[in-house]
């Protein structure tokens, strides 16, 4: 029988959940779905002074956001620190590892002996098979694992093909560091031979700790999972993504209003293809997931994408959906009058909006339960001529009966001719009067959604200042 696919998703809880974490998470969570395996989260948390728990809860809501669950329990790294220690001890005692004594002045000269010699390792074995002498044993030792001096290293790898490492190059690198802490190489390595790991996708800045790391499951005699490193994503000038590149973690797309669908599309689609097909529910982005055909080059952002992406599922969602959104992005809750007055907006302005924030923008004034407070740059627009207009303007808006968007355009209609004036001389004061600011939203649909009541109501109110 197949043995049941694993895979993991590992973040440290040192930052907020990068789109760059966001999009292994989901090649994994894909990954697991297609293969009917598991998908288990492990919080890397081994480095208590930059771990946090701001960090932790960030990366979390993400996850749930994106509706990205995992299974199992959460592995917290930390718990596992007894159990990393053992193994590296076992590697001691078995002679496939060794108490290293070197000092930090010994060590820096090796570095810069390595330097001048171009070599990209530079650990020149001391200890490896060195017993230590009494004042030696005065140097707390950390323990190096035994790499093969010669031969090589095949990692058989599912999105970058076969890549070879000489072993030489590969430093008998630390596992226990002389505090006894393990290292990342030995932590994640036993925990994912303790969880069943059977496949690990990462970004390809992990491609060389393959290499090492295959030195310790072949050390232990451990099946070694299979191997897919991803290239990571770039800025849109190509250039490796750094925080100067505003705002890229998960949390800060949500909040300038993009919609958890259209991330996931984005990302999806940023290093992987299936033809020219665009947009993927997530039923079939697992149906034709494959790991093959995730793109061997580096992706790069594009801003433009992402909106055009986001606007489309943003028109696709439902009246109440969208709602649902507004009440919970503005944390409050929406009467039944409110909703009803946004349902008969939604479809004038929803292709307006590119995100969520601009949809918001474009209604906001439907949220108010009392007149707007007018700011004084506002009022200065709203000078007597202005006033008569307004007062001109409700008088006849009192009188009429029927309210559907073709009775509001008339009254419009019929008011600027009888007046001699452009819409404009009306509509501006007018959406300053009933929003409080100057809404993109066409005047004829914003009075519509707002209603006789509340627009005649917004009006006197200014009237009677
Ligand atoms: N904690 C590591 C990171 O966030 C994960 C490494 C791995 O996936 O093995 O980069």
């Amino acid at each position: 029988m197949k043995e049941k696919v694993v895979t993991r998703f590992a973040p440290s809880p040192t930052g907020n959940l990068h789109i760059g974490g966001c999009r292994t998470l989901l090649y994994n969570w894909l990954f697991a779905k297609k293969h009917n395996g598991k998908l288990i989260l492990r919080i890397e948390d081994t480095d208590q002074k930059r771990s946090s728990d701001a960090a932790l809860q960030n990366i979390l809501e993400g996850i749930s956001w994106l509706g990205l669950n995992w299974d199992n329990e959460i592995v917290y790294q930390s718990n596992n620190i007894k159990r990393h220690k053992e193994i590296a001890l076992r590697l001691l005692e078995e002679g496939k590892a060794y108490k290293c004594y070197c000092t930090e002045v010994e060590l820096l000269e090796m570095r810069e002996e390595a330097i001048k010699k171009k070599k990209s390792s530079f650990y020149n074995n001391k200890w490896r098979d060195q017993e230590p002498k009494e004042e030696d044993i005065k140097i707390k030792p950390v323990i190096r694992i035994k790499t093969p001096l010669n031969g090589s290293t095949l990692i058989n790898d599912s999105v970058q093909g076969p890549v070879q490492f000489e072993n030489e190059d590969l430093d008998d690198f630390i596992i226990l560091r002389s505090d006894e802490s393990p290292t990342y190489l030995l932590a994640s390595a036993v925990d994912d031979h303790d969880m069943g790991v059977t496949n690990i996708i990462r970004g390809d800045d992990h491609l060389n700790n393959a290499a090492r790391q295959y030195q310790i499951f072949k050390a232990m005699n451990w099946k070694i999972p299979e191997y897919g490193h991803i290239p990571l994503i770039h800025s849109s000038d190509g250039a490796k993504l750094s925080k100067r590149d505003g705002a890229l973690s998960v949390s800060d797309y949500r909040s300038a209003g993009f919609l958890s669908k259209a991330i996931l599309n984005y990302l999806l689609r940023l290093g992987w293809s299936y033809g020219d097909k665009e947009y993927f529910s997530k039923d079939e982005m697992i149906k034709y997931f494959n790991v093959k055909n995730i793109h061997k080059s580096p992706a790069r952002l594009d801003d433009k994408k992402l909106l055009s992406i986001n606007s489309y599922y943003l028109n696709a969602e439902s009246e109440e959906a969208i709602i649902e959104m507004i009440s919970e992005s503005k944390g409050i809750k929406i009467s039944e009058g409110i909703r009803e007055k946004i349902k008969l907006i939604l479809e004038h302005v929803k292709t307006k909006a590119k995100t969520l924030n601009e949809l918001i923008e474009l209604i906001e004034y439907l949220l108010l339960e009392h007149p707007p407070i007018i700011s004084g740059a506002m009022n200065e627009i709203l000078n007597p001529e202005k006033i008569e207009l307004l007062g001109l303007f409700h008088r006849d808006l009192s009188r009429i009966t029927n309210w559907s968007i073709t009775d509001v355009a008339n009254l419009f209609e019929k008011f600027t001719n009888e007046n001699d004036i452009k819409l404009i001389d009306i509509a501006k004061p007018l959406r300053i009067v009933l929003t409080g600011y100057i809404v993109p939203t066409g005047i004829y649909e914003l009075v519509y959604a707002l209603g006789k009541k509340d627009t005649l109501t917004r009006i006197s109110e200014q009237l009677s200042k």
